[in-house]
């Protein structure tokens, strides 16, 4: 192969690749951005675009294709959200106005964790990107949203404790400094789903912006973190390649002053995503969102997922939503004027990083009309003796300036005029007013041309690339005679012609237009950089807003779903719920199919057993006294009655892998190491619900170590707890241990058939009614009878034992029992065939169905008899 001599614009490329080699090249040329050799090759497999090449005709042409650059964004989000990066390489100069090679430049990268493209974000939801450093014997670890401007800072001694936040979060890319232990990150890759970036372990962020997010640091912890914080920043500073003037004062804060719960917590408990989607919808987040804000659903994301575990803000939310319930009319007009507030944080962010256009700042300006209409809401609350509320800050000013300068409805475009009102400023006004004059004279014009020549069709006219002119048939300009008159252009039948008076309109009104636009763009950009000043402001005002927005979403919801205001004990392992309900569930099968609950937990007896048959409700009611904890303590009303709840320090919750659907390959190893992480890190202030743990196993095995976690839990972790158990013969524990209480959920049998009452009763359920569940999900007949056969046997033969040895059976020398208990009041297995016969309508049936039946009976008579 002959070797090939590179073009000028291929050595650009090549050394613009070699400095982001990990990053597609978006290398603008003319309209379209190309992406050259491999990341072609792989782009065009991923964005589904043409692959073409670039030197055709020599031995190794160079794979190449491109994307238009006003429809790259889209190209760009699919490219990040594939876990890839993209630099933007831009013509630095005119080309226009450079001979040769234009200069190119990356003028800045995006990342999962930065990406700013608005169809890329959901509104909902921030896009968080975070970093972590080992700073002696703590983990730092400091995250931001980039389109928010927010940034935290955290601390922990143990690795788990941080990936529990990163995967709360839903970190989108995580970056990690180039000096870390090999075997910490093998261990972050196998714990996180996220995408990695590493950094120079000495990269510095600039020290203006260090010092103006750190201003507010006091601690000296959170101070020990800054070399955390400084490599975020420095992170973020080199994709972004902008100033970050929009970045908020960290917020540092302890892991543990918040609720804990670990991610399969979260996740089984169906917080943020539901189990099978993984998405929003079916979550608690999703039911509970009423907000009309797109700051406020993501601040009550931030909320849901970092309960409080103080008393007295907590109070303050209750006090607060508790008012906007009885004041139902503010409410309503505090509803409707937060309905026409837009994302005011990620305006704020755009405005900042001059990315607004004047649709914009229109946006912005249509959210700030709205504060004087809250403020006199909250001032009318405040009358009310509500001074909990506090006004928000107005901007008077601000929402003047926007209102003189800016058209109501202006274009995109922000280079092409049309956004800047008559009267906000002199100069354009006089070019507006020479415009405007250059219509009128072109209108003489054509009237005095007229008249001189007599051609009562000659005509003024402009077309984009000759300019003005006047036009007159071929006919009749074969015939003027008129010096004035210079050719210009030859149609068909037309002849254009331009005159020296002509020009010099043409002139006024050209000059007009380009300075007319050009001065609205200086005006715009002037606008736009003087609201950067109120941007501090700006952001604490969409902070209160989320707030109020939120306070206002728990206050519908209390009222529409009959919530009520939930009290705070301060004694731990009480709680009491009346008429308590599943408010996912019940929504999902209707009010009036829903059973409610009622449930009180005395601080000695702390430990519930809760048996019922599979099916009868037993998950559903575990999970609703979480939620009435997790509302309470995010500051909402609770589904019940009547709630009276302790302020909880960690939620765990374990399902047994055998019901475990959340994981593929949840397994018996799994489950046992998340039960023991509970016991170990479970105080007498949290909350435990193990849920029919220990199946995984043979059933003896399962069923002592179920009967081993009970009672440690009873003697050693002192928890409010509610174990869910098949296993029946766990319930004589209560007798034997004073801290645990039997619980059941009530089933009833009518004509053989199981009846859920879904209702929870004192003591232990009777039996497990696992062959009735079996027959109402549609088993063969003569297999529910057999098996019906098989429980009475054992359950005789247990008896037997029992009176024959004279001995209180031990749970651990009955062979084969299965877990379907034993109760000997059990049905003779004769009995489902004689109900069958007794209920038979004889009358109803031919000749021919009634030896069908017969048949039938007998069948089934001489399989029990086999
Ligand atoms: P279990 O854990 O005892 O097997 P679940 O809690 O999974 O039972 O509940 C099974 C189904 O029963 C739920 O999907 C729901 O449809 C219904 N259910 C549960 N609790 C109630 C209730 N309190 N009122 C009405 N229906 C309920
Ligand atoms: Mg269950």
């Amino acid at each position: 192969m002959g070797k090939v001599k590179k073009t000028p614009m291929m050595e650009q490329y090549d050394a613009v690749k070699e400095r982001y080699p990990d990053c597609f090249i978006f290398f603008r040329l003319g309209d379209f951005y190309e992406m050259f050799n491999e990341d072609a090759l792989q782009a065009s497999k991923i964005l589904e675009i043409t692959l073409t090449s670039r030197n055709k005709n020599v031995d190794n042409p160079i794979p190449m294709c491109g994307v238009p650059y006003h429809s790259a964004d889209d190209y760009i989000k699919t490219l990040v959200q594939a876990g890839h990066k993209v630099a933007i390489c831009e013509q630095l100069e005119d080309p226009k106005l450079t001979k040769g090679m234009v200069k190119r430049g990356v003028i800045k990268v995006i990342t999962p964790g930065t990406i700013m493209q608005e169809k890329a974000l959901n509104q909902k939801e921030n896009n968080y990107i975070a970093c972590l450093k080992e700073i002696g014997e703590f983990f730092y670890l400091s995250y931001c949203d980039v389109s928010t401007g927010e940034v935290f800072l955290t601390q922990g001694q143990e690795m788990n404790q941080l990936i529990n936040e990163l995967e709360g979060i839903q970190v989108s890319e995580l970056v990690y400094p180039d000096s870390i232990n090999p075997s910490l990150l093998e261990f972050l890759k196998a714990n996180l789903k996220t995408h990695f970036s590493v950094i120079d372990d000495q990269a510095q962020a600039s020290p203006s912006l260090m010092t103006k997010l750190s201003k507010s640091l006091t601690s000296d912890q959170a101070e020990a973190g800054l070399a955390c914080l400084n490599l975020l920043l420095a992170y973020v500073e080199s994709v972004q390649m902008q100033d970050l003037d929009h970045f908020q004062a960290v917020n540092f804060y302890q892991i543990i002053d918040y609720l804990q719960m670990t991610p399969y917590t979260k996740s089984q408990l169906e917080l943020s995503r539901s189990l099978r989607s993984q998405r929003k919808k079916g979550s608690l987040l999703w039911y509970l969102d009423r907000t009309k804000t797109a700051m406020g659903g993501r601040l009550l994301h931030q909320w849901l997922d970092k309960p409080l575990q103080v008393k007295e803000p907590l109070l303050q939310r209750h006090d607060k939503v508790q008012s906007l319930i009885e004041n139902y009319f503010h409410r309503l007009d505090l509803e409707s004027a937060l309905d026409k507030i837009y994302d005011l944080e990620r305006l704020v962010t755009k405005i900042s990083l001059g990315h607004a256009n004047a649709r914009d700042m229109i946006q912005l300006k249509q959210s700030l009309q709205q504060i004087p209409y809250l403020n006199k809401v909250i001032a009318a609350l405040r009358a009310d003796g509500q001074d909990s509320f506090n006004p928000l800050a107005s901007f008077d000013t601000l929402v003047k300036l926007l209102e003189e300068s800016l058209e109501p409805d202006p274009p995109l475009s922000v280079t092409e005029g049309n956004i800047i009102r008559d009267g906000y400023h002199q100069q354009l006004d006089k070019y507006r007013d020479a415009l405007n004059h250059g219509q009128q004279w072109l209108v003489e014009l054509q009237q005095r041309e007229r008249e001189k020549t007599g051609l009562k069709t000659l005509k003024v006219g402009y077309n984009k690339v000759f300019g003005y002119y006047i036009e007159i048939s071929r006919l009749q300009a074969a015939q003027l005679e008129d010096p004035r008159y210079q050719r210009k252009q030859t149609l068909a039948n037309n002849e254009r012609f331009i005159t020296e008076e002509l020009k010099d309109i043409e002139t006024t009104i050209l000059e007009a237009q380009d300075k007319a636009k050009l001065l609205e763009y200086e005006l715009f950009v002037a606008i736009r950089q003087d609201l950067s000043r109120h941007i501090p402001t700006l952001q604490s005002l969409a902070k209160q807003v989320a707030e109020l927005d939120i306070l206002c979403a728990f206050a519908s919801l209390a009222e529409e779903e009959n919530f009520c205001r939930p009290q705070i004990i301060d004694q731990p392992g009480q709680l009491e719920l009346e008429e308590s309900r599943h408010p996912v569930i019940e929504q999902m099968i209707g009010p009036a199919n829903f059973v409610a609950n009622n449930l009180k937990v005395s601080p000695d007896k702390y430990l519930l057993l809760l048996t019922g048959p599979n099916m009868s409700g037993k998950s559903t009611f575990m999970r609703q006294v979480a939620y009435a904890v997790i509302l309470n303590q995010i500051g909402s009303f609770v589904p019940a009655k009547l709630a009276k709840l302790p302020i909880v320090d960690k939620i765990f919750t374990r399902i047994g892998s055998a019901d475990d659907i959340s994981r593929g390959q949840s397994t018996f190893m799994v489950e046992m190491m998340e039960t023991n992480e509970a016991l170990q890190e479970a105080s007498s202030r949290s909350l435990l619900l193990f849920d029919e743990i220990g199946r995984g196993t043979a059933t003896y095995d399962g069923m002592a170590l179920a009967q081993g976690i009970i009672e440690y839990i009873a003697d050693k972790v002192r928890a409010l707890t509610i174990f869910s158990t098949h296993y029946h013969e766990l319930t004589n524990l209560a007798t034997e241990s004073s801290n645990i209480r039997n619980i059941h959920v009530g089933a009833s049998e009518k004509n053989g058939e199981l009846i859920f009452l879904h209702k929870i009763f004192d003591g232990p359920a009777d039996k497990s009614y696992g062959i009735h569940v079996a027959r109402l999900a549609g088993l063969p007949e003569s297999l529910i009878q057999n098996s019906q056969a098989i429980l009475f046997r054992l359950e005789a033969k247990a008896k037997k034992m029992d009176q024959n040895e004279d001995q209180q059976l031990s749970l651990f020398d009955q062979e084969s029992l299965d877990s379907n208990g034993f109760d000997v009041k059990q049905k003779n297995p004769v009995s489902p065939l004689l109900e069958d016969l007794a209920k038979a309508n004889l009358n109803q049936m031919t000749p021919l169905d009634t030896m069908v039946y017969l048949a039938k009976l007998q069948n089934q008579a001489q399989e029990l008899l086999d």
